[in-house]
């Protein structure tokens, strides 16, 4: 059983394991911040990828792919 993969930066991601994809860039002020401007994948770890907007836009369209993809619907939808 194959599960549908996303490439975030050098990471395969299965799409499953992703909660949200932020739609804004990511700002919190703090200077420490390293991910200031970057796009956050939320996963279902408690954990989250940071990705710039291109990273982004491939993650919501490999969702919404997977999402619309008649063989890829599973009774947890
Ligand atoms: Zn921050």
């Amino acid at each position: 059983m194959d599960s549908p993969l996303v490439k975030v930066d050098d990471k395969q991601v299965p799409l499953y394991r992703i909660v949200w994809v932020s739609d804004v860039p990511h700002f919190c002020g703090d200077e420490e911040c390293m991910h200031e401007g970057d796009y956050e994948i939320r996963l279902d770890v408690d954990d989250s990828l940071w990705t710039n907007g291109e990273g982004r836009d491939s993650v919501v369209a490999a969702l919404n792919r997977w999402g619309s993809d008649p063989r890829g619907a599973s009774d947890d939808w």
